[in-house]
């Protein structure tokens, strides 16, 4: 058995459809396709929620433009009486139904309940159009299967009881095909979640595990997992194999191409995943695997922006390692913060975290009865795994550094684009 993940961009319209259809046909292996929303509707939900929770009604034809998509998707699909295009009626019907009604709940809440849809809607055309081909297929819910907690937009999967349901849910009795969502799941008592931004490899990674498949694909636009960003350096060139240490730290850093999450499910149960692209799906991609050398012995680039950089200091001027380390954390990990880089003096700590504003503000408020700090915004995090001289200096020129930290595989910089007077 395989797992299959075709994100947005694959799915972005009728082609990249009749494209996985192509794809997941040429499959002789039972398969479960794990699908996101088409295209940047998740950005899409998430204005339309942004102005339902202002109260402006215009939120209506946010929600009516999403609708308009998805229905010249399903009319390019499907013949004119398809119960593809009735079912996505329905479903939108029930999202309207729910903002007319529902009186506005807590922004997290909110969130998983209206921006889940877009991968219903996704899965029910793509499920239906596998029908229509004569695959044989069938649509599965997640929500109800994929368990969690009810920690909204950031939820964590409740492994015993998922574990229970999915073995018994996909079990290929009768059909070799299994289409469902990625990124979303459900609470125990049957609220909807979601598993963060970008979350649907991390699904595929939990069903690959959970099944004991032989592989999963994550079918992307780029050919592989690459050693930089190529928006970034031009000349940027495909990974030939990966250990999954090694795509950890890749994306721990902020290579984008899977969800940092996806690894530690296929870990775990040894389960290869491999990067291709759907555009030409003969060509082999990228293979991340257990133990395997860096061929290539090209440097990796990793740039992570919208960094903040926090120093926190003592204000009695006891040492910040020891408790002083463990309070931080703790503050950090309640206002559900990840630390990309830490460091350490005597008296005081730096750490570069991601700028969410409202999580920054949150946990400054928490330290401040204890501590003084002083931030540093508009910041970049930039690695090179297996770096040399030429490559660090290829990015760090122009650059203010504020923070370097190097180990004997990798070296991590926080830089700052321009200079800034606070
Ligand atoms: N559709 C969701 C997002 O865009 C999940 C995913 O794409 O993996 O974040
Ligand atoms: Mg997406």
């Amino acid at each position: 058995m395989k797992v299959y993940k075709f994100g947005g961009a694959s799915v972005k319209d009728a082609w990249g459809i009749r494209n996985l259809e192509k794809i997941v046909s040429a499959e002789k292996d039972n398969l479960i396709i794990v699908v996101s929303a088409f295209g940047k509707t998740t950005n899409a939900l998430e204005r339309v929620l942004k102005t339902w929770l202002s109260g402006d009604k215009l939120y209506k034809d946010q929600l009516e433009d999403i609708y308009s998509y998805h229905l010249s998707v399903a009319e390019d699909l499907f013949p004119s009486v398809n119960s593809g295009k009735s079912k996505i009626d329905v479903s939108f019907a029930r999202l309207e139904e729910y903002l007319a009604t529902s009186k506005k709940g807590d922004y997290d809440f909110e969130y998983d309940q209206v921006v889940s849809y877009g991968e219903i809607w996704s899965t029910i055309l793509v499920a239906e159009f596998l029908k229509i081909s004569g695959l044989s297929m069938e649509w599965i819910d997640i929500r109800g299967n994929l368990i969690t907690d009810d920690r909204f937009r950031d939820a964590d999967i409740l492994w015993n009881e998922s574990s229970a349901r999915i073995k018994s849910v996909f079990n290929f009795n009768g059909t070799r095909f299994y289409v469902t969502q990625g990124f979303i799941g459900s609470t125990i008592a049957g609220q909807t979640t979601t598993l963060g931004r970008e979350g649907s490899d991390y699904t595929a990674a939990l069903l690959a595990n959970m099944l004991d498949a032989e592989i999963v694909v994550v079918w992307k636009d780029v050919p592989g997992l690459l050693n930089a960003d190529p928006k970034w350096l031009s000349d940027a060139s495909r990974l030939e194999e990966v250990s999954y240490r090694e795509a950890v730290e890749m994306t721990f850093s902020g290579a984008k191409v899977i969800h940092p999450k996806t690894i530690k499910p296929l870990h775990n149960k040894n389960i290869p995943l491999y990067v291709k692209s759907f555009l030409a799906p003969e060509q082999k991609g990228t293979i991340i695997k257990s133990e395997t050398i860096l061929k290539h012995g090209l440097p990796v680039f990793i740039k992570k922006e919208n960094q903040i950089m926090l120093s926190i200091i003592p204000k009695d001027f006891s040492f910040a390692m020891g408790e002083n380390l463990s309070r931080i954390f703790y503050l950090f990990v309640q206002n559900g913060i990840k630390v990309n880089v830490v460091e350490a003096s005597a008296v005081s700590i730096d750490v570069c975290i991601d700028d969410d504003r409202k999580k920054v503000e949150s946990v400054i408020n928490d330290l401040k009865a204890e501590f003084t700090t002083v931030y540093n915004e508009n910041v970049e995090m930039l690695s090179i795994r297996h770096y040399t001289p030429e490559a660090i200096n290829r990015i760090t020129k122009d650059r203010e550094m504020l923070l370097e930290q190097r180990t004997r595989n990798s070296v991590r910089f926080v830089v700052r684009k321009i200079a800034s007077t606070r």
